[in-house]
């Protein structure tokens, strides 16, 4: 028998449907809508794109007095302000970017609970003026979105977050609703502690996005297969293609329109006019590809991207997921690819070796990295391996390229021995190129001036060419079993892990590129 609704679900329907346009809660809107309009404290976990602001919008409207939402994402603002007046929920924001007779204003509205929702900065909620303030003031709510921002596992940590736990103390009866979209357990465990939410109900949804095709193919040509992925399958269509540096983001956008495809740039190095034309171009226009660093996306909310792709890898699995993430927004099918190589992931274990954080933050990075990996070397569904990292079960998708074409894997434990032996052999003082030539014996002016063509393990390698040696290199890498010395040219050694290889003592699959792997070229099913 289906419970009788209260009042207060009807209003919240209302809301949806009169003030929003919406006909009805998604997923569990609902359930978090009705918690908080009680007075009920709550951690929601939602995807991107999933609806998390309306969780506290509607909450905000029900109950009395001000909704405060504190972001750190100050550039948007403007945007979620707009949006709500449109619609004519009353909105204002606090932030540094404001004049002194404008955030007088919105404190004014404030005081007298004559609008609907704040948004505000967290360093400005923080001082010690807006906290009295907001203790003379009727406050309905505090909505604390992006909360991962108070985790220091998390890729967007703030310290200013940290300090929001004041307002459990200062506010004890006002509820409080944490938002974010990416959390593994770590980070959410850090959420409940700092913000004092141990009392809060949950709310995590999935995280699937089943209209999200994902493919990873090794890089052979990047820019080349990027091409003729966009030309098999996506003519015509909206993509967003990220790269690691402003440079190839321009080379990039430059190679696709002189191959016929409408293409701009995006990055944080470009001058701000021209920034905000080539991203309103591409919310208003149809069909281009931005090629962009991760600077771009933040708040765009375009329904029709139909894929994603990167010539670099990201750094963790969260960044890969928010950024494959906005593709297929409308629920029609999208594609999330991305070709890999060895030099990516030489690239990213140096730039978390040369970067000045500490050594713990170091370390998350490497953990976080090596799941990224782990991920593009995977033998099993990627989508099951995507969610398994936040803490969801699930069964092999049959919308990944591993399901589409099972990759194959073989013992290799043989070919990891040859190259562990030669990187031994050549006193761990060389790089990859030089340790693929001695393996296929290539008997190079180096190889002869270090008479590396007279170790046992010269030409032990002929069978395979330069690019397979590569692939089983780069596994090996991302399995830990050799590291590379980036002090030192880049000169490849072994681990501790890499003896009990080289005894034999352990064996290990690896995965078997095919020669020239090619994108999958399968249609999109529409
Ligand atoms: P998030 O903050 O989780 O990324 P948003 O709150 O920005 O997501 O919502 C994403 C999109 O989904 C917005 O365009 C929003 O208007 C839309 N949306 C949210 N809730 C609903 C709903 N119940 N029905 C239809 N569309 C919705
Ligand atoms: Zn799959």
């Amino acid at each position: 028998e289906p419970a009788q609704q209260t009042s207060e679900q009807t209003q919240a329907l209302h809301l949806l449907q009169t003030v929003f346009g919406y006909p009805a809660f998604r997923s569990q809107q609902g359930q978090i809508v009705d918690h908080v309009v009680n007075g009920g404290d709550a951690l929601v976990l939602m995807p991107t794109g999933g609806g998390k602001s309306l969780c506290y919008q509607i909450p905000a409207m029900i109950r009395k007095g001000v909704g405060i939402v504190v972001s750190p994402l100050i550039a948007l603002m403007q945007d979620q302000v707009d949006a709500l007046e449109e619609v004519g929920v009353r909105a204002a924001f606090l932030n540094s970017t404001q004049s002194f007779e404008e955030s007088q204003r919105v404190e004014r509205l404030l005081r007298t609970g004559e609008i609907d929702l704040v948004y505000i900065a967290p360093e400005r909620l923080m001082t010690a003026r807006c906290l009295d303030m907001l203790e003379a003031s009727p406050i309905a709510l505090f909505a604390i979105d992006e909360a991962h921002c108070v985790s220091q596992w998390g890729h967007d940590f703030r310290p200013e977050y940290i300090k929001l736990s004041v307002l459990h103390e200062r506010f004890p009866s006002v509820p409080r609703i944490a938002l974010t979209a990416t959390a593994d357990q770590q980070t959410r465990d850090e959420i409940i502690r700092c913000l004092q939410l141990e009392t809060a109900l949950q709310f995590v949804s999935s995280f699937d996005r089943p209209n999200i095709r994902y493919q990873i193919v090794e890089k052979a040509n990047g820019r080349k297969q990027l091409l003729d992925f966009i030309n098999a399958q996506h003519s015509g269509d909206a993509g967003i293609v990220y790269c690691l540096s402003r440079k190839k983001v321009e080379e990039t956008a430059e190679f696709l329109n002189e191959n016929g495809i409408n293409s701009l740039p995006y990055h944080a190095g470009m001058e701000m006019t021209v920034r905000s034309r080539n991203q309103a171009r591409f919310l208003r226009e149809d069909g281009i590809v931005m090629c962009a660093t991760i600077a771009f996306g933040m708040g765009i909310d375009k329904p029709d991207v139909r894929f994603v792709a990167h010539l670099d890898l990201p750094k963790s699995i969260e960044g890969y997921y928010q950024e494959t993430g906005r593709a297929g927004r409308d629920g029609a099918s999208a594609n999330a690819w991305m070709a890999y190589g060895l030099q990516d992931v030489v690239q990213q274990r140096r730039m978390i070796d040369e970067s000045e954080a500490n050594e713990i933050y170091k370390r998350v990075q490497g953990v976080k990295l090596d799941a990224m990996l782990s991920l593009c070397e995977t033998l099993n569904c990627r989508r099951m391996q995507l969610l398994a990292y936040f803490g969801q079960t699930s069964q092999p998708c049959g919308n990944c390229d591993t399901c589409l074409i099972p990759p194959t894997s073989f013992d290799g434990s043989v070919a990891a021995q040859k190259i562990l032996s030669t990187v031994y052999r050549v006193d761990q003082r060389f790089a990859a190129g030089h340790v693929i030539d001695v393996l296929r014996g290539i008997d190079t002016e180096r190889v002869q001036q270090w008479r590396h063509n007279q170790l046992s393990t010269f030409g032990v390698g002929s069978d395979k060419s330069e690019a397979e040696w590569r692939a089983l290199l780069r596994q090996l890498i991302a399995l830990g079993l050799v590291a590379v010395d980036y002090e030192n040219y880049s000169s490849l050694k072994l681990t501790e892990q890499s003896r009990a290889v080289l005894r034999g003592e352990t064996k290990i699959q690896l995965r078997q590129y095919k020669k020239a792997e090619k994108a999958t070229k399968h249609k999109r099913q529409s």
